[in-house]
């Protein structure tokens, strides 16, 4: 979670369940973010700020090992009713 201004954004990564990756890579090479990398026979997604949120990874994971969670952003409300 970080602040940035008066809004509060919370941020998480895509998820990656080890238990049902095999290792295709396929998530690695439709990520034009460079965001996702093959550690070993395991995709490991090692760079948050290079995530552009396209959810391909999810898409074309064929073992549905990948969950984009959602971006979270709670905004204060500065105007007069
Ligand atoms: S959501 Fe998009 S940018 Fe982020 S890791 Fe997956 S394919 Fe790459
Ligand atoms: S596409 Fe899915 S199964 Fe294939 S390497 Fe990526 S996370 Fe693992």
């Amino acid at each position: 979670m970080s602040t940035d201004g008066d809004r509060i954004v919370m941020v998480e990564m895509p998820g990656i369940d080890p238990e049902k990756c095999n290792g295709c890579g396929l998530c690695v090479d439709v990520c034009r973010c460079h965001a996702v990398v093959m550690v070993g026979n395991r995709v490991t997604i090692i760079n948050t700020k290079l995530c552009g949120w396209c959810a391909l990874c999810e898409m074309v994971c064929p073992t549905d090992a990948i969950r984009c969670a959602y971006e979270i952003v709670v905004e204060e409300r500065s105007g007069k009713k």
